[in-house]
């Protein structure tokens, strides 16, 4: 994911004391609005606005807020708050409803966030369902050098899962060696594991040689044509029809916070891979895989990397370099649980 720090508007000063912020109050949708960039500021915050998303992010020791363009809700610490209206775009400025401060920053920072533990914390009491892509007959993305998606991901998967299973937390695996698995029964997998997470593994293929780097998607409509033919790639004669995701009791509030927990996940995971592999971030994307509509968790797919570079598919065929794009995805993953602790 590519994060633009936005400048904090020239000429402010803040003589109170941090969490005071001095500011003008705007009012948008009949509610009161502050300048985001005076939070920024008077909490010492780190901020990061995502242009594609339109996402931003603020963060503070042991503290993250996302809030999305248009969209009144705002998570915090993986908590869905409803706020008066939405995060609005004005001038160049982006504006928060006053809310956002008095009900959600104040009650995290000032008063500390009773459910964020200093200790690194013990995640047995979460599950997470890895799904290594294709197997048996189905091979998924190939390079003449050998390099196959299938062996690729199983590999990945299953040294993910053992840096994972020493943490306490709870992996299930929809296989574990090069068998053919339905996607349907995957998801089945899923959702009787009762699983809190739900992490598909796979490589990339692009008609394009030369593009290389990691991807994380979450459940969402494709921006692009490429993104459309990875979906059909992955989700092989499965016809995507237009069922759009229909997840158990998912209302809106729901339905909100399992995007938000996944793109969350997928941040992290990307951040971390590209932090243990060097590669190339490609971002968080939106698509409509079969696994990630048909699940009803946070759910995302990763591709590892691009089987149709021939500089990656090599790197991909060496064990030190899966070793080091499992740590990656099993740090983001870590990151991801230790927030809900
Ligand atoms: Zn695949």
């Amino acid at each position: 994911m590519v994060f633009f720090a936005v400048s904090v508007t020239a000429g402010f000063s803040l003589k109170g004391p941090a969490g005071v912020v001095e500011t003008n109050v705007h009012r948008y949708y009949g509610a009161q609005y502050i300048d985001i960039n005076s939070i920024v500021k008077a909490f010492g915050m780190e901020f990061c606005w995502d242009p594609v998303l339109k996402e931003a992010k603020l963060e503070a020791p042991g503290f993250v807020l996302l809030m999305s363009l248009n969209n009144k809700y705002v998570s915090a610490n993986g908590k869905t708050f409803e706020m008066r209206g939405p995060l609005v775009l004005r001038g160049g400025i982006l504006y928060v409803p006053a809310g956002v401060k008095e009900q959600v920053i104040d009650l995290y920072i000032k008063t500390g966030n009773p459910a964020v533990k200093e200790e690194a914390g013990d995640l047995r009491n979460f599950k997470i369902v890895i799904d290594p892509g294709h197997g048996g007959e189905n091979i998924g993305a190939r390079n003449k050098n050998g390099a196959n998606e299938k062996t690729i991901v199983l590999d990945i998967s299953k040294k993910v899962a053992a840096i994972l299973g020493k943490t306490g937390l709870r992996v299930v695996m929809t296989r574990d060696k090069d068998v053919f698995v339905t996607l349907a029964k995957r998801c089945d997998i899923a959702r009787s594991e009762k699983a809190d997470l739900f992490m598909s593994v796979h490589a990339n293929s692009a008609p394009a040689k030369s593009v290389t780097g990691i991807e994380t998607f979450v459940l969402g409509v494709p921006t692009s044509e490429i993104v459309k033919s990875i979906e059909e790639i992955e989700d092989g004669d499965l016809a995507l029809g237009d069922s759009a995701y229909q997840g158990g009791s998912s209302g809106q509030v729901d339905s909100a916070r399992r995007k938000r927990l996944s793109k969350r996940l997928a941040c992290f995971i990307n951040e971390e891979v590209v932090k243990s592999a060097q590669v190339k971030n490609r971002g968080v994307k939106e698509a409509r895989f079969y696994v990630l509509r048909n699940t009803d968790m946070p759910a995302v797919l990763v591709e590892v990397g691009f089987i149709s570079n021939a500089d990656e598919s090599v790197l991909l065929l060496h064990e030190d370099y899966r070793q080091k794009i499992a740590e990656g995805i099993a740090s983001g993953v870590i990151k991801y649980f230790r927030e809900m602790l």
